[in-house]
């Protein structure tokens, strides 16, 4: 009977009973080129092993040792015995009927996270999370207002590209890529999520992977400044600047993390990076959400161009999208207009994000999943709703 007992299970107690010694499996999926490297050497294997599983995993969407053909059997049982390659589950998928893609998926811990694909012609941009939640509480944003769980491992990140890809059939020789773009702009701030950020961002960029060009893979902060310096030369990503406001005292408001590291000192290290890059043509883009009456007015879209003048940007604008727990409104069209102009009369490049998925509750800023709050943030949110009050009154300055 011995020989049923399972490698993983010794039996080691004098009196008989049964211990057990749960070998964890590593997954393979999260592990960037020289990890996967590391391992294999870590069990006796030559390295080069990692580009063959690399390409099995994340160019062929292969996650059973036992399809992995160039590797001989031996291998592939060891394989089998030690490690895994395990994507997060996708609970449920929602098709918006502008064609954008929401995968709901349900992380260990119970929480649910949630990725966005935007087609939008041959462009297809995937919209990935960082974190269960975010603890940075911007006041807009309905990420922010579910509280915060726990950072996503590696596997978790680039798993949310990878269940994408399969969803849509891109994996495989000449299947047409329909994941073109990825932007580090759901759910939670990648900055306080260092290196399996940069881990995941650095696998979508790898040729062994999904080959994506440095100019199509985005993160976005709101402003963790220490963690901004530390990225010139981990990556070379294009970087996105959440602003959402012209000065200190507005963006206090809006973005507390500002009162920390406040726009003059956030520009300059996003300056630094930019210019660190070795195509240093690149620009920061800036994204500013328009609230109504908040911070969409022509003074504020004059003071805009006063802090940005100096600095290579071009700017994104985004319509604030509304969620229950704040009583922001979506900033007038003709106001949209205006800033709009206002900027671009002043020479800087400026777009406007359009709104997409909103039928499925998938346009920016209303990834809200379900998230086991530690902080309990979200419960008092939800209280201070149903008592009411005004949740969050933002006065103009
Ligand atoms: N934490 C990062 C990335 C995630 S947020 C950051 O803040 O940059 C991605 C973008 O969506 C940010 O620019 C954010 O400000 C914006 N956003 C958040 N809530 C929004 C809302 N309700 N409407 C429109 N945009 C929103
Ligand atoms: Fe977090 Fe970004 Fe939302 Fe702010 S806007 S709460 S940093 S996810």
């Amino acid at each position: 009977m011995s020989n049923q007992i399972p490698e993983s299970v010794q039996s080691t107690d004098a009196d008989q009973t049964v211990t057990a010694v749960v070998v964890e499996k590593v997954n393979l999926l999260g592990l960037s080129q020289s990890k996967l490297e590391s391992f294999f050497e870590s069990i006796g294997e030559k390295r080069f092993r990692a580009t063959q599983v690399l390409k099995w995993i994340h160019q062929m969407g292969v996650d059973d040792f036992d399809d992995m053909t160039n590797i001989s059997k031996a291998l592939r049982e060891k394989l089998n015995r030690l490690a895994e390659v395990r994507a997060p589950e996708v609970l449920e998928q929602l098709d918006s009927a502008d064609g954008t893609r929401k995968f709901l998926i349900k992380v260990t811990g119970g929480s649910i996270i949630e990725t966005v694909l935007i087609p939008d012609g041959d462009r297809g941009t995937l919209c990935v999370s960082s974190q269960v939640g975010c603890a940075l509480d911007c006041s807009f944003c309905s990420t922010g207002k579910q509280g915060f769980n726990r950072d996503l491992t590696p596997a978790e990140i680039i798993g949310q590209v990878w269940l994408a890809a399969k969803s849509y059939g891109q994996f495989g020789e000449d299947r047409p890529r329909i994941i073109t773009n990825v932007v580090m702009m759901g759910m939670g701030e990648p900055l306080l999520n260092f290196d399996p950020v940069v881990d995941s961002m650095n696998l979508m960029m790898h040729d062994n992977c999904y080959g994506l060009s440095k100019r199509r893979v985005t993160l976005s902060t709101s402003g963790v400044v220490p963690a901004l310096d530390k990225l010139n030369g981990v990556t070379d990503v294009c970087l996105a600047i959440s602003l959402h406001a012209p000065n200190d005292a507005l963006r206090n408001q809006l973005v507390p993390i500002n009162k920390k590291y406040p726009i003059a000192m956030l520009l300059e290290s996003a300056q630094r990076y930019i210019e660190g890059l070795p195509d240093n043509r690149r620009k920061i883009t800036i994204e500013y959400t328009l609230i109504r009456n908040v911070n969409d007015r022509p003074h504020h879209a004059h003071e805009l161009v006063e802090l940005l003048k100096d600095v290579p940007v071009k700017i994104n604008l985004i319509p604030f999208n509304p969620f229950d727990l704040v009583d922001y409104e979506r900033v007038s069209n003709t106001m949209l207009r205006t800033f709009k102009d206002i900027l671009v009369n002043a020479g800087f490049i400026t777009t406007v994000r359009t709104t997409r998925g909103d039928d499925i509750d998938a346009a920016c800023g209303q990834l809200a999943g379900t998230i086991n709050d530690r902080t309990k943030r979200s419960e008092r949110y939800r209280a201070a709703a149903q008592a009411q009050e005004e949740p969050v009154k933002i006065i103009d300055s």
